[in-house]
């Protein structure tokens, strides 16, 4: 960045570069300083830079965003050019503006409809949770400009679905399963499709949604935008990557090792009869404020809850056994404080959004060192502290160390008070 000393006149419009050492998009403006032309550069900071049209602006004002996040100041400009994007971010980074800012400001430059059954953008999720908050943002940034988001997933009426989708819809958010079935059914068809956004690809991968995902793409039409998101990118998502993206600008942040190190982590060595016992002791500190526990079971997590609710404490579980609206009630309650303790299974958790969590605790090691990190993510976020207390009896140990090799330190450990 050239320094001026003195403000000149004559900034030329600034020009929009792509940066590959810094890998962000990067202002030029070109300035006379002394009669000598000056090229200034600086990265964009503000969602004007990113060259978002004012009806977004107007809406990211209103949710309250002052600047981008990494992820959108390094997505949203190549994506706007219409590139293909290959990310790697985690929830909790603002990767789903990243994506759906893009994709609203295409669809706003040109208004054509979707033919019936059809929609012009289609994002896979892996779970109805991390579905109906993709389609919650969709909703909140295109507020007030007639863009229509409908959604897709299992445990809901088909009817009403297919219904959403007759006369064709603007954004379609959908879970692979539900959305094969509706394939199967004639209710959907997607070879009019624009654009395609994949998110956690590697959650995909872990319930075996990879080959419905190549099923479903092969009758997207080739020429299409692709964005892929994943927090990890182990083998298997590369390749899938490779064959869906079309020469990809990459775009990451925080690798898994460095959101582990803003979350303070220790471990407690206590054998699984007791860890129940532990976890109200531990409860009894007020300083656990909203605090979210992740078992290995959904009957883990029942167990748990009854327990915390039989201790007086106010607990929800939410797992892969309870109904949605039981979900989206327990998730309500522990986003607005009914409810302190969240008891909740790896996949019911995976893209829950909620704010101001300040403990996590493992009650389980999880046997897939990557959840580890996940689970903590969702503590010490938007530049928050965070606690992650993991609970590892001696059948664990061996996850305890795939762990601390996956994140490149040691956690330290202590026995669990008698
Ligand atoms: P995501 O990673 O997409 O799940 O987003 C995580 C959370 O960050 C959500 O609650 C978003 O509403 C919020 N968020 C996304 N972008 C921004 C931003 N630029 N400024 C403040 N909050 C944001």
């Amino acid at each position: 960045m050239a320094r001026l000393d003195v403000p000149i006149a004559l900034p030329d419009t600034p020009a929009l570069y792509f940066d590959p050492l810094r890998r962000c998009a990067v202002l030029m403006t070109v300035l006379r300083l002394s009669g000598r032309l000056v090229k200034a550069y600086r990265t964009m900071t503000t969602f004007q830079d990113l060259g978002l049209v004012p009806p977004l602006l107007r809406a990211l004002e209103a949710a309250g965003y002052t600047e981008p996040t990494p992820i959108q100041a390094q997505a949203i400009p190549p994506a706007l050019l219409g590139r293909d994007v290959q990310g790697i971010a985690q929830t909790g980074t603002g990767k789903t503006a990243a994506f759906a800012l893009p994709i609203l400001q295409r669809l706003l430059a040109d208004r054509r409809r979707a033919p019936p059954r059809g929609c012009r953008v289609l994002v896979l999720s892996p779970t109805r949770e991390l579905a109906s908050q993709i389609a919650e943002s969709f909703m909140t940034y295109s507020k007030g400009t007639g863009i229509r988001t409908a959604v897709m997933f299992g445990g809901m009426p088909k009817g009403r679905q297919a219904r959403a989708v007759a006369n064709g819809i603007d954004v379609l958010v959908a879970c692979p399963g539900r959305l094969m079935d509706h394939m199967g059914d004639n209710a959907v068809r997607l070879d009019s499709t624009e654009v395609l956004v994949l998110d956690e690809a590697d959650h995909m991968l872990d319930l075996g949604f990879i080959i419905p995902i190549r099923r479903i793409v092969s009758t997207l039409p080739r020429d299409r935008q692709t964005m892929f998101f994943s927090a990890t990118m182990p083998g298997e998502i590369s390749q899938l990557a490779s064959v869906m993206l079309r020469n990809p600008v990459h775009v990451a942040v925080t690798p898994m090792a460095t959101t582990a190190e803003r979350v303070e982590q220790r471990v407690i060595l206590v054998e699984t009869s007791r860890k129940r016992q532990v976890l109200s002791t531990l409860l009894q500190d007020d300083a656990m404020g909203r605090t979210l526990v992740f078992t290995r079971t959904k009957h883990g997590a029942d167990r748990v809850t009854e327990h915390l609710e039989r201790a007086g404490q106010a607990a929800a579980a939410i797992h892969g056994n309870k109904s949605q609206g039981q979900r989206e009630r327990a998730l309500a309650a522990f986003k607005d404080g009914r409810v302190r303790v969240l008891v909740a299974t790896d996949i019911a958790a995976r893209g829950i959004d909620v704010d101001g969590v300040t403990h996590v605790v493992n009650f389980d090691l999880p046997n897939v060192p990557e959840a580890y990190v996940h689970r903590i993510g969702r503590t010490a976020r938007a530049g928050h502290a965070g606690v992650a207390i993991s609970f590892c009896d001696s059948s664990e140990r061996a996850h305890l160390r795939g762990i601390e090799k996956l994140i490149r330190a040691r956690l330290p450990t202590e026995q669990a008070a008698a």
